[in-house]
């Protein structure tokens, strides 16, 4: 069947109006549940395969949280399907008005392969939520992820309701061509731009969920023990394959030395002896990223780690000092365990400069001073900003998952992912009864309506 064959089916089933009864959805939610709970080992040795992931980080970053995510739903969803009650303004009283969450109606969610399930499922579980169909197209890296998500779906849901299409560049390609009524991409900055492109021209709505370079930014006054360890945690979790990953390092001088010494026993505490054999250390994805970050490699300026090995996909956390924005390794996101340091000695300065660059999807401070943090926060522009650690801010389901500028639009995860996927639809109820002060002839109207305008307004 040809994808454009889908997408009609999934409009006819969609005009059936079964997807808008709540009772269904929270139906097709606990199906998706089980069947995430029953294929529980089969999803930990696919992370295997295609990332080496230790099993408790398989876990904690994909099952536990689409879990979560899906008991939010079962528990809130009669909730936040509910109409949002406005008030009526005096000028068109009597009457009733609210917005009504309702589903955009076909939605195509692209994903990438550093963390397959979460980033699959987590969008597509709000799209259920929120009553749309699916087609959802997982990245051709994840290999085993990728097979393993088509299987579990085709042998649990029609097509009509969700389809997994797997493929690459061609494939994706072909499916951008359709008209949707939503997109959800999760990926580059660059194919951000092309997905944008292509839904311009059937003007269709889109969540774009990049990446970038994230700043981690230590500071004279912060506690260096504390921040190495969680800098090390963050630039190793997965082998710096995520999104919120911290990229470089920006150090104030008067604490560079000691910080460079603290990572280095936090990297050889969290991974003692590291090798290609480690289990709790993910490898690369590919041969492709493999070169790719080889090729970032200053030797000259590698302070620790740079042990690897092409045909195990292994690399491990490796601190490259006196780095500039000049050196390659800085003109574009990393997305491995390569960790540049550069240092800065005027506060104001520095983030003038970082202000000038592409708006990051996470930015992390270390320090305590009060004024300079409300400065990150009021004044610089990224998609999240986290003090005192990396990374956790993402585990907080309060604060909805997104970017700004370089790093995408809209926003995800839990409520947000509610109302991302739907429409909210203003509605007005009027009553036959109303004031006749709009209507032509206006003779003296004018000047009443200039009096009342405000009150009749409020
Ligand atoms: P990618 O942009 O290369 O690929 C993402 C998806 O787009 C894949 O499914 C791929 O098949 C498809 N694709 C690739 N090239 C395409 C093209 N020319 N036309 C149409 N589709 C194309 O990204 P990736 O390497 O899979 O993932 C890494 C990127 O994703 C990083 O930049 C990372 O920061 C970002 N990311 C963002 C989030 C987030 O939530 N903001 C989460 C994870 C990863």
């Amino acid at each position: 069947m040809n994808y454009k064959d889908i997408l009609q089916n999934q409009q006819k089933f969609f005009a059936t109006a079964t997807t808008l009864d709540i009772g269904y959805r929270i139906k097709q939610l606990k199906k998706l549940r089980q069947l995430i709970i029953k294929n529980e080992s089969r999803i930990f040795k696919a992370l295997k395969q295609d990332l080496k992931r230790a099993k408790t980080e398989s876990y904690g970053s994909e099952i536990a949280p689409l879990i979560n995510e899906i008991d939010f739903f079962i528990k809130k969803l009669p909730q936040l399907a509910k109409e949002k009650k406005v008030r009526t303004p005096l000028i068109v009283s009597p009457a009733k008005a609210f917005q009504k969450p309702v589903p955009y109606g076909q939605v195509l969610i692209i994903s990438p392969w550093n963390f397959p399930f979460d980033l699959s499922l987590t969008p597509l579980i709000g799209a259920i939520a929120s009553g749309n169909t699916v087609i959802l197209k997982p990245s051709e890296y994840s290999t085993a992820s990728s097979a393993l998500i088509e299987e579990m779906f085709s042998n649990t849901f029609a097509n009509d309701y969700i389809t997994i299409i797997n493929g690459g560049v061609d494939v994706t390609t072909e499916l951008l061509k359709l008209d949707f009524n939503y997109i959800f991409f999760i990926g580059s900055t660059r194919v951000g731009k092309i997905v944008l492109k292509a839904a311009s021209e059937n003007l269709i709505p889109t969540s774009l969920e990049l990446g970038g370079k994230s700043p981690c930014i230590v500071d004279k006054d912060a506690n260096i023990e504390v921040s190495a360890k969680r800098i090390a945690w963050g630039k190793s979790l997965n082998s710096g394959q995520a999104c919120v990953s911290p990229d470089y390092l920006m150090v104030h001088t008067s604490v560079h030395d000691k910080l460079i010494e603290e990572l280095k026993k936090a990297f050889d505490s969290l991974y003692p002896n590291l090798s290609e054999k480690t289990k709790d250390y993910s490898s690369l994805i590919n041969e492709h990223h493999f070169d790719r970050l080889n090729s970032l490699i200053d030797e000259d300026k590698v302070v620790y780690g740079n042990l690897k090995s092409k045909e195990h996909l292994f690399m491990s956390p490796t601190i490259i000092d006196n780095a500039s924005w000049d050196d390659e390794i800085m003109q574009d996101e990393i997305f491995g365990p390569l960790l540049p340091v550069l240092t800065f000695d005027n506060f104001s300065e520095m983030i003038n400069d970082l202000k000038s660059r592409p708006k990051p999807l996470a930015s992390y401070y270390f320090g305590h001073n009060k004024e300079k943090q409300n400065k990150l926060i009021d004044e610089f522009l990224t998609g999240a900003i986290c003090f005192n650690d990396t990374i956790s801010h993402t585990m907080n389901r309060y604060l909805p998952f997104g970017g700004v500028g370089d790093s995408g639009h809209g926003k995800y995860r839990f409520k947000a992912s509610f109302e991302t996927f739907s429409f909210y639809k203003s509605v007005q109820k009027r009553s036959l009864m109303e004031f006749s002060l709009r209507y032509p002839p206006y003779k003296k109207k004018y000047q009443l309506i200039r009096r009342f305008f405000r009150f009749l307004s409020k």
